[in-house]
Order: C-alpha cells, then sequence, then structure tokens
C-alpha cells in the first residue's frame, strides 16, 4: 500500500479520542467563545470580586473600545467552565449531559509544563441523582479507554470556588506498579491529572437552576497534560512549534 503523509496532530488525536468516549457515554458536544466577558468567566462560577482564586489566574485582560462604552470589560476565557454557565442559561430544565472542549489562556511565564495558550475539555452533569461515585464511574470508564489499559482513580480533596465539595483527580500511573525511579509518577504510583467536585448550590442558583432539585458534577482536564503523558512528550512547547518532526511521527 501506498505510504501516506497525512499526520494527525497529537493534541487533535487526543481530542477526538476523549470525544468519542464521551459521545459514548451520552454527553453531547457543546462550543462557546473565546473571548468572554467577566460574568462568565468568574462571577457566574462563585469566584468573587476580591477573592484571591481571581489572582490565581493571571488573566488576559482585553482594552475596552470607546466605540462600546459601558460594555462589561472583556478577557480570553482563563478555562472552559464560562462554556457551561452559557449552556445552562439557555437550558434550564436537565438533564444536561454536556462535553466542552476548546482553548483557554493565562498569562503566565512559558516553561516545559506551561503554555499562555493551553486547551481544557470540561464535563458537566447534571440530574436528580447525580453524585461524586457517578462522577468516578464516568472518568474511570474514561481514563481505562483512553490509556486502553485498566486506571485507577482517587480523589483528593482540595478548592475551587465553583465545586464543592471538590477534589483533584489522580490516576493510578499507566507506566508502572509505583516503582521507584518512574519519571511519569515518581515512584509514587499516582499522578495528577485533573480538578472536579460537586456542582456549588450558588452556580445553579446564579443561573436559575434549583439546587434542592438538581444535582451534578464538573470536572476539568487538559488536553496538552493528558496528549504528553499518552505520548510521552516532555515540553508542552513542543505542540505549538510547528516542528514536522513532532506531528510526523502520529
Ligand atoms: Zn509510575
Amino acid at each position: 500500500m501506498k505510504e501516506t503523509n497525512i499526520h494527525v496532530h497529537p493534541l487533535t488525536r487526543v481530542i477526538d479520542d476523549i470525544n468519542r468516549i464521551f459521545f459514548k457515554m451520552g454527553f453531547t458536544l457543546v462550543d462557546g467563545p473565546e473571548l468572554e466577558t467577566e460574568y462568565y468567566n468568574f462571577d457566574a462560577l462563585n469566584v468573587p470580586k476580591d477573592h484571591p482564586a481571581r489572582d490565581m489566574q493571571d488573566t488576559f485582560w482585553v482594552k475596552p473600545t470607546k466605540d462600546l462604552p459601558g460594555v462589561e470589560r472583556r478577557l480570553m476565557r482563563t478555562h472552559t467552565s464560562p462554556m457551561q454557565v452559557h449552556y445552562m442559561e439557555e437550558n434550564k430544565n436537565p438533564p444536561i449531559k454536556i462535553l466542552c472542549p476548546g482553548k483557554t489562556y493565562r498569562k503566565e511565564a512559558t516553561d516545559a509544563t506551561h503554555e499562555t495558550q493551553f486547551q481544557q475539555f470540561e464535563g458537566l452533569y447534571i440530574d436528580k441523582e447525580v453524585s461524586l461515585a457517578t462522577l468516578k464511574t464516568v472518568l474511570n470508564k474514561m481514563f481505562d479507554e483512553f490509556f486502553e489499559k485498566d486506571i485507577d482513580v482517587r480523589f483528593r480533596p482540595s478548592y475551587f470556588p465553583f465545586v464543592e465539595p471538590g477534589a483533584e483527580i489522580d490516576i493510578s500511573c499507566f507506566k508502572c506498579k509505583g516503582e521507584a525511579g518512574c519519571p511519569v509518577c515518581k515512584g509514587t504510583g499516582w499522578v495528577e491529572v485533573m480538578g472536579a467536585g460537586v456542582v456549588h448550590p450558588k452556580v445553579l442558583n446564579n443561573i436559575g437552576i434549583n439546587p434542592n432539585e438538581w444535582k451534578g458534577f464538573a470536572f476539568g482536564c487538559s488536553v496538552e497534560r493528558l496528549a504528553m503523558m499518552k505520548y510521552g512528550v516532555d515540553d508542552i512547547r513542543l505542540f505549538y512549534s510547528g516542528d514536522l518532526r513532532l506531528v510526523n511521527q502520529f
């Protein structure tokens, strides 16, 4: 057979894989703007004006234009969560089961694990009987399929303003069984992969969904982080270098 010159970028491969896995679990794909208002990126997600969490995410603010006086100041979204807010506003009658992949922006120094532009995917599932156990089942299935092996998932308590309780999600190391010297997990057997939690009642209230009636979970994960782990890429900047020696390996 004739050799093909078509190569799919590793980030595109990861996004395609993730979309396919979540389609099978009944999630719908949702898109949204990269240029956002402060309301959708922070306020609606229970990040108070003076809260340190807002400083945690160094933001690319967009200069207001003279043509649009009084318009709320805008920013390049720092996470994919604003898409959830838009979707919930337009669909106030759960169940809601969506996946929101897309580009995000943070004003931070670039190094092997940080880029000013990166990609995330965000999941949101709201229904009458959704719990952290449901979240664990969904994530277990996702990581099993993504790494094509049996992956364990564990939750560690953490804080994000838009969830309560919040958790950092670790997965069992896909390279070793906690062997000392493993470069992926540093011999611990676990790798931190994403943040998640139960959607904060204030977030649902802000939108007009009754938190006494509906419950849900949300999670957010970096596409680049998954691609680096799966394909053994040790520098995030390679993905955006345009260097064909990377892409041609896929
Ligand atoms: Zn390991």
